[in-house]
């Protein structure tokens, strides 16, 4: 056990964590920062062009520069552990106590949980191979690489018609497959994106093999009703399966939705526990976009500053 007590634990070290580390260290608040990896998920993309001001940016250089802009701040008022992976959020007597892994524990009086989400991964022959050429889990991120081609968009849920409404201002067509047979996306959203002569849908089908050669020429999908299959000639296979929160370590603590997202107010980022804040992609926010986690923790940060200042301890 770490003995000093921390005025913040900050859990991740993706975007969220980042600009919470980086605005906890210029108000001086004394923080530990505990991440496995400090990037966050698009350290692996090949280029990001929307980080605003930044034009274009490797993933790889994304998660340096976040590094280096949280180290030319971090002076002794914020301690980075990386590797260090929360297993346990715990509070008792005011104090909140994060057990990682290594078996290290660290204690504070309030927590700021970034620990970011993965993306349910697609798991049929062929896409492992084909990802980032030409299998992609972020539209917004390689949408427009995809200009004037055929692509496939897998599921059926609000992600998958919000995708298929990105993807259809640039491609030639669209065809969003889904396993059941209602889609679960809102059925406004359905209804006005099913008149677009570009959008197709194939209900009760599922892929079975990403097919390529050095980037991806279809998708075989059988459907489930008749078992046939067919391949579907496409450039591009968006994956909307879903998204894991990582959060285990925060479900006996905080009120989660069905989804095991951490539920916060957007407001201000305040969980159901008094004294902790959580942001991006482990939060129940609509959208996940590295600014929105930056930008959400921004505000954690600012309202966790006064709740600190007014709650002192005795
Ligand atoms: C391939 C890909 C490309 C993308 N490209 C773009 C893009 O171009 N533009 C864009 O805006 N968005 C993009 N996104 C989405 C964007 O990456 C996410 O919205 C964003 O990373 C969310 O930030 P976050 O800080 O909330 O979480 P994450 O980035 O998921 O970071 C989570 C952090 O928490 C740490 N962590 C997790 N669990 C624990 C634990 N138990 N203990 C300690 N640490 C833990 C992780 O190591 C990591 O440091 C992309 C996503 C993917 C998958």
């Amino acid at each position: 056990m770490n003995d000093s007590t921390y005025d913040l634990i900050i859990i991740g070290g993706g975007p969220a964590g980042i600009a919470g580390g980086v605005y906890a260290a210029r108000k001086r608040l004394s923080t530990i920062l505990l991440a496995e990896e400090i990037g966050g998920q698009s350290a692996v993309s090949e280029g990001i062009e929307n980080w605003i001001g930044t034009i274009k940016i490797a993933g790889i250089d994304f998660a340096k520069a976040l590094r280096a802009h949280l180290a030319a701040y971090q002076q002794d008022v914020v301690t980075i552990c990386e590797h260090e992976r929360v297993t346990t959020l715990t509070h008792t007597d005011n104090v909140f106590t994060a057990t990682t892994a290594s078996g290290a524990s660290y204690r504070a009086r309030a927590v700021f949980i970034a620990a970011g989400a993965a993306r349910r991964k697609l798991d049929v022959p062929g896409a492992k191979k084909f990802e980032n050429k030409g299998v992609t889990y972020c539209a917004s991120c390689d949408g427009p690489l995809f200009s004037d081609m055929d692509v496939v968009v897998v599921g059926g849920g609000n992600a998958g018609f919000e995708t298929a409404a990105q993807l259809l201002a640039y491609t030639k067509s669209v065809t969003l497959i889904h396993r059941h047979k209602e889609f679960k996306a809102d059925p406004v959203t359905v209804e006005q994106l099913l008149k677009h002569p570009h959008m197709h849908t194939m209900v009760s089908t599922e892929p079975v093999e990403v097919k390529g050669d050095v980037f991806v020429t279809g998708l075989t999908v059988r459907n489930k009703e008749t078992g046939e299959t067919s391949e579907l000639p496409v450039s591009g296979v968006f994956v909307e399966a879903g998204l894991l929160p990582n959060t285990d370590f925060a479900k006996e603590l905080l009120a989660l939705d069905p989804t095991k997202r951490i539920v916060t107010n957007p407001k201000n980022q305040r969980t159901s526990v008094e004294g902790v804040w959580a942001a991006g992609d482990c939060t129940d926010e609509l959208y996940h976009q590295n600014n929105i986690a930056a930008g959400d923790a921004v505000k954690a940060i600012e309202d966790l500053y006064h709740w600190l200042a007014t709650h002192k301890t005795t």
